[in-house]
C-alpha cells in the first residue's frame, strides 16, 4: 500500500516458479515482497495439490497477502451440457473454497465459470444456465468465508463464455450475488473491448480485481496496450481493490497452464529485473492517475 494510492499491488507467482515445492515457493515469495508486492497470487488449477501448511507458513513468514486464480478444464467444464462434467467441475470449486479459506485469502477467481480452453462452438443455453447456477453456489460458500469471488474476462480463444466487461456485468446480474464480482485483464481487453477507459467504467463498483499485462505478456510498456486509458479508467471508477502484474515466458512454465495459454516465446529471463521494472511501472501509472484528480 502507498500514501499516494489506496490499492495493493500483487504479482502473478508463475513470473517466479512453474511448480510449488517449498523451495521455489519460498523464492517466489521472498522475491516478490523483496520486489515491493503486498501481494502474489497463486495458480490453484488443482486445488487439492495445494500445499496450504507450508504455503500459509511462508506467507506469514514474510507478511505477504494471497490471492489465487484457476481455470476449469474440458473435464471439469461447468459451462458444459453434461451433468457429470458440471458435476466435476463443481467440487473443483468447492475445493477451491475450502482452500482459499484455509489460505486465508483475499481474493479467488478466473476463468470458474467455463473451461479454460479454446472451444469450437458458442456457449447453449443450458450451459450458461449450469454455469451460473455453479458460480452461485461458489459465490454462496466463499461469502460465509469472507472471499471474493471474480470472474475473469477472457478472450475468445480461452473461454466462449465471458469476453467483454459487459457480458461478465450481465452474468453477474443473472447470478444475483453480492458476493461475485468482475476481473479485468489488460491482456485480454486490448484484444475484445472497444476502449480499455469504457470498459472499466462498465463494471464501476463491480470491479474486483486487475491483471495488468502487456500484449505479448512480456515488459510492461513495451506492446501495445493503453495503460494510460485504463488507469484513467480505474482512477473515475474509484478502483480501490488489487492490482496484480501477469506476466508469461517460455523461462518459467507450469504446463497446465502455460501451453494452455501458448506461452510460446521467451519473453524475459531474468525476472527479478521483471518484476522490479513493473512494480515501478504501476506505481509511476497510479501516481500520475492521482495527479489527474487532483
Ligand atoms: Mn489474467
Amino acid at each position: 500500500m502507498s500514501d499516494h494510492y489506496p490499492n495493493i499491488i500483487g504479482v502473478h507467482g508463475l513470473v517466479w516458479a512453474g511448480s510449488w515445492n517449498e523451495a521455489e515457493a519460498r523464492a517466489a515469495i521472498e522475491q516478490s515482497a523483496a520486489a515491493g508486492y503486498d501481494v502474489i497470487e497463486l495458480l490453484m488449477m488443482d486445488p487439492q495439490a495445494m500445499n496450504v501448511a507450508m504455503t500459509r507458513r511462508l506467507l506469514d513468514e514474510y507478511g505477504l497477502k494471497a490471492s489465487a486464480s484457476l481455470g476449469l478444464s474440458a473435464r471439469t467444464d461447468v459451462s458444459s451440457d453434461d451433468p457429470e462434467v458440471v458435476a466435476a467441475g463443481r467440487r473443483v470449486l468447492s475445493d477451491a473454497v475450502s482452500v482459499a479459506t484455509d489460505l486465508g485469502l483475499i481474493y479467488l477467481g478466473g476463468v470458474v465459470f467455463g473451461a479454460l480452453k479454446k472451444y469450437s462452438a458458442p456457449v447453449t443455453e443450458r450451459g450458461r444456465t449450469n454455469s451460473i447456477e455453479a458460480v452461485r453456489g461458489l459465490c454462496d460458500t466463499a461469502a460465509r468465508a469472507g472471499i471474493p469471488i471474480g470472474l475473469e474476462v477472457v478472450n475468445r480463444y480461452e473461454s466462449n463464455l465471458l469476453n467483454t466487461a459487459s457480458q461478465a456485468m450481465e452474468y453477474i446480474r443473472d447470478v444475483g450475488s453480492d458476493n461475485l464480482f468482475v476481473h479485468l485483464d489488460s491482456y485480454h481487453m486490448n484484444i475484445e473491448e472497444n476502449d480499455m477507459f469504457s470498459a472499466v467504467l462498465t463494471c464501476g463498483d463491480r470491479l474486483g480485481y486487475v491483471h495488468v499485462g502487456e500484449s505479448h505478456r512480456g515488459y510492461l510498456g513495451t506492446g501495445s496496450v493503453d495503460f494510460d486509458g485504463l488507469f484513467r479508467g480505474l482512477l473515475h471508477a474509484a478502483y480501490t481493490g488489487p492490482i496484480t502484474f501477469e506476466s508469461f515466458s517460455s523461462a518459467v512454465v507450469d504446463p497446465d497452464l502455460s501451453y494452455t495459454l501458448a506461452i510460446w516465446r521467451n519473453l524475459w529471463s531474468d525476472n527479478v529485473d521483471l518484476a522490479e521494472h513493473a512494480r515501478g511501472f504501476i506505481d509511476a501509472a497510479l501516481r500520475s492517475a492521482a495527479r489527474i484528480a487532483g
